[in-house]
């Protein structure tokens, strides 16, 4: 949660405790002077002051940024490429103090942001810096008449605006394709979490890119972020966050024809048939289930299970949730952190009261943990939740709720898990375990959802295609896919003048 305070008393305010906007290659405050706060979510305390930027932030950046574009989209791709590598390294170097403070400003364990956050982020630079290096291009050769090629040139000035639960991890995932095909950004991470994209500002200045390459505006979304997709000058949006938020972009994206991707919210179903390996398939859908205190949009919020095997794999699930630690997130054994905000928190919690007016039963979880440390007393924690007796098409199984809440539902046969399953709005992931591979390929085909793995979860590869379908987004990222939506396809026609045989 964060809040206006307007010029608080310089000194106030510890410097260190003072975020910045990077623009033009500068770190300055917002131009208002006002400054929001963000808040550790472990306890409940003020973090720091960031800059609460408006539209005239956001303007001085899309200029810094469209005076950089020309020059940037002209270095040679093997210097782009060593700009982001230098990038890359810089973020490696700090990666124990990046880990640490993004534990700090989401609340997740300082375990999963030193295995997972930091080093996909350190991935993400570095696998677009080389990709950008092996590109290729089409080339059609018209009868005897012509030959066409497909020119890909980057689109300008790119808007990459990210949420809060991923901070770091998602807003390199945007920038640094957007930057390896020669676009430059104005980003604008979610000021629930500034506190690694105020880093990643510090650490591009340390890495030379060029002044006006990188842009990083902070503020609240419906200030900053909507002045970045209005912005005339700025032809490409690519943006993460909820279906709602997306939902706006689009309307007011729309009508410019920018160009849009939008990765949005799921409600993504984990089945289980009976043939499935259940040594794997139980651990695998807790860590689905509460990975990041459930606020990864591609965690598994609903367990479909056969019904066979349903009582001893609720057992067993609620064995293994009952098992994960809940704790401060700065310490090691911790596996459950606090969720994001007070707001946030007081919104799964509805949820878990939703469940039981809806004839839910909550087995275990959803309280407070006991034996918090002092310091923790007055964080956003909940110990995970899992329900059972929800039908399918009840709100709880069909609205994102995005936090430690599980539901668990029987199934008869593989045609009815496939309705139930499909029967959200959303349509990001799932996740199938069983013992045959025809199975796991049939149901993967009529899934609904732009990602399916079988007997797996969150198995990345940083090439293939990711996004959603329905309410869950428009287009794709990764690999190809984001080099193409930062690219502007141009088809040159070369006519022949000479035909083959006029020589002779
Ligand atoms: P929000 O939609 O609230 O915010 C996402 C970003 O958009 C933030 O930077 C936010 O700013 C900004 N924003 C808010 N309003 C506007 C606006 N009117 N115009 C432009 N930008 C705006 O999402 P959350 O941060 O709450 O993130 C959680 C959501 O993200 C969940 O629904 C989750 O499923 C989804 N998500 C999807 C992923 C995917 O790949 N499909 C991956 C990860 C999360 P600020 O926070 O500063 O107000």
């Amino acid at each position: 949660m964060s809040r206006t305070t307007s010029q608080p008393d310089a000194r106030t305010v510890a410097a260190e405790h003072r975020l910045a906007h990077l623009i033009g290659g500068e770190m300055v405050p917002a131009a208002s002077g006002d400054w929001l706060e963000t808040v550790e979510p472990a306890t409940g305390r003020f973090l720091a002051h960031l800059p609460d930027g408006d539209t005239r932030d956001v303007d001085r950046a899309v200029a810094a940024a469209t005076q950089a574009a020309r020059r940037w989209a002209r270095t040679p791709a093997a210097e782009r490429s060593r700009v982001l590598l230098r990038l890359a390294e810089r973020v490696e170097a700090n990666a124990e103090a990046l880990a640490r403070l993004e534990s700090i400003d989401t609340g997740k364990p300082l375990t999963l942001a030193r295995a997972v956050d930091i080093p996909r982020a350190v991935a993400n630079l570095r696998f677009f810096a080389t990709a950008i290096l092996h590109t290729r291009s089409d080339a059609h050769i018209t009868d005897e008449a012509a030959i066409n090629y497909t020119l890909r040139q980057p689109r300008g000035v790119a808007g990459c605006i990210s949420p809060w639960n991923l901070p770091l991890y998602l807003f390199t995932w945007k920038i640094a394709p957007a930057l390896a095909t020669g676009n430059t950004v104005v980003g604008k991470p979610s000021e629930v979490t500034p506190m690694t994209a105020h880093r990643l500002g510090e650490l591009a200045i340390e890495a030379e890119l060029p002044p006006g390459v990188l842009n990083i505006v902070h503020g609240l979304g419906p200030k900053v972020g909507a002045a970045l997709v209005e912005h005339p000058a700025v032809p490409a949006i690519s943006f993460t966050g909820g279906t709602a938020t997306g939902a706006a972009i689009a309307a007011a994206a729309g009508p410019m024809f920018k160009k849009l991707s939008l990765e949005l919210g799921g409600k993504n179903p984990t089945i289980v048939f009976a043939d499935a390996d259940l040594d794997h398939a139980v651990p695998t859908a807790v860590r689905a289930a509460f990975a990041n205190q459930g606020q990864i949009c591609l965690c598994g919020s609903r367990v479909f299970v056969e019904r066979s095997i349903f009582d001893s794999f609720v057992a067993a699930f609620v064995r293994r949730t009952e098992a994960l630690t809940s704790g401060d997130p700065l310490e090691p054994e911790t596996e459950q952190g606090a969720l994001v905000s007070k707001s946030h928190l007081e919104k799964v919690q509805s949820y878990l009261r939703l469940a039981e007016t809806e004839g839910g039963r909550i087995v275990t979880g959803g309280d407070r943990p006991a034996g918090l440390p002092v310091r923790c007393g007055d964080g956003y924690f909940l110990r995970p939740a899992v329900i059972t007796g929800l039908d399918a098409a009840c709100r709880t199984n069909r609205e994102e709720i995005f936090g430690p809440v599980v539901s668990i539902i029987p199934f008869d046969d593989e045609a009815e898990v496939v309705a139930a399953a499909n029967a959200t709005e959303y349509g990001l992931a799932a996740s199938v375990w069983t013992g045959s591979i025809d199975r796991g390929h049939r149901v993967a085909a009529e899934l609904q959802a732009g990602t399916v793995w079988v007997n797996c979860w969150l198995l990345r590869d940083l090439r293939v295609p990711f996004g959603g379908m329905k309410s869950s987004g428009v287009g794709r990222e990764g690999g190809d896919e984001a080099m193409h939506f930062f690219t502007e396809p141009k088809n040159v026609c070369i006519k022949r003048n000479e035909r083959p045989g006029d020589a002779e």
